[in-house]
């Protein structure tokens, strides 16, 4: 029997034939319209089969299938602002609903968090004492410094909360680039790889539990893993690589919030061109061989092909993405003037993020996930 035939020798049953405990709302076919709705559908699936798609996303779950990730509470990593002022609790203007905090305002503020299944945090230091900045920005890994006595903190405070300290210089350079410079200005890679990977060394061994270097010097990746298996702790320590990081203009709110403008010039001999999806490749290939762990790009709803690239190229490795500032931001703006709702924007970038190849997203949207998460 032809699978046409067999429809119309459905739809011609007696009504009696069917149960009459159908639960759902699908019409019931009788037997006087029953001919007309089975020969047009005689017709359409006489056609090609494969174009009946409808069904497969028609209920709520089977919809949620359709996604090859779902968000979890477990994915996301939420960036923190720690200042050296200990009772600090400022509103950072750019940033709907985010703060730079002291430590004694950390823990309070992260307790119901934490509660509500908050998982992850990455740590970003915000130096504000006169003289907290130099050339070499050696506060970057003073043991009395703020992320250092974070890392701390948050270890004894929260033991299973995963800690992320972000490595760079330039919140702590006098200059505010990502390195140490030479005389004419120019970023020097052999003293700045030396310098960054020995301060992911020292928040390595303050206790956290992955190193993420943000600075984009070449060859950081494998001079902070050396040193990791030289202390004997590359076995405990994620080395998570800010791989492709583009220069561009959505990190504007982040540099107000941890105040590392750079004072001269800008950060594009070091941050990728915006169009450069080569280079991108070039150096998530770079970061996989001098021995990541994890890839990491961003900003990421505007950079959807690069995440997409770093899970084809580093296929067996779990791939992070950063919704930046600037995106955020944009979300909070366009809510705020009525162009979408807050939680659809936030849902739909994110799920646009996993889409594309993340399993981990570093959000400032993370307070609320925890709350949509747990309502669904
Ligand atoms: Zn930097």
């Amino acid at each position: 029997m032809s699978f046409s035939s067999l429809v119309s020798d459905i739809a011609y049953r007696k009504d009696a034939d069917r149960s009459d405990d159908r639960d759902d709302k699908r019409p019931q076919l009788s037997s006087g319209r029953s001919y007309a709705s089975t020969a047009a559908t005689s017709v359409s699936i006489t056609g090609d089969i494969k174009s009946q798609l409808h069904g497969g996303y028609s209920h709520p779950l089977a919809r949620s299938w359709q996604a090859e990730r779902q968000l979890t509470k477990s994915m996301l990593i939420f960036p923190l602002f720690v200042s050296d002022q200990p009772d600090e609790e400022t509103i950072i203007p750019a940033l709907p609903n985010q703060h730079r905090r002291g430590l004694n305002k950390l823990v309070p503020y992260l307790r119901p968090l934490v509660e509500k299944g908050l998982r992850s945090v990455i740590l970003f230091g915000v130096p504000l004492a006169p003289g907290a900045k130099d050339a070499l920005g050696t506060s970057a890994d003073d043991p009395k410094g703020p992320v250092i006595k974070a890392i701390r903190l948050l270890r004894r405070s929260f033991p299973d909360l995963f800690i992320v300290a972000d490595v760079c210089l330039c919140e702590y350079t006098s200059h505010g680039h990502c390195g140490i410079l030479r005389d004419d200005g120019s970023l020097n890679n052999a003293l700045s790889i030396d310098r960054i990977s020995d301060v992911a060394m020292a928040y390595a061994e303050a206790g956290a539990h992955c190193v993420a270097p943000s600075d984009m010097n070449d060859g950081r990746i494998r001079a902070i893993k050396l040193k990791l298996i030289e202390a004997g702790i590359a076995h405990q320590v994620v080395l998570m690589s800010y791989s492709a990081k583009f220069s561009g203009v959505l990190y504007g709110p982040f540099r107000d919030a941890a105040g590392s403008c750079p004072s001269f010039g800008d950060r594009r001999c070091y941050q990728l061109p915006p169009g450069g999806r080569g280079l991108a490749r070039r150096a998530i290939v770079r970061d996989i061989n001098e021995g990541a762990d994890i890839i990491m790009v961003k900003p990421a709803s505007q950079y959807l092909d690069i995440i997409s690239d770093a899970k084809e190229l580093g296929k067996d490795m779990p791939v992070a993405a950063y919704q930046v500032s600037g995106e955020y931001a944009m979300i909070h703006a366009a809510a705020k003037a009525g162009v979408f709702d807050l939680r659809a924007m936030a849902e739909e970038a994110t799920q646009g993020i996993l889409r594309a190849g993340a399993s981990i997203v570093v959000s400032y949207f993370t307070p609320e996930f925890l709350d949509w998460l747990s309502e669904k």
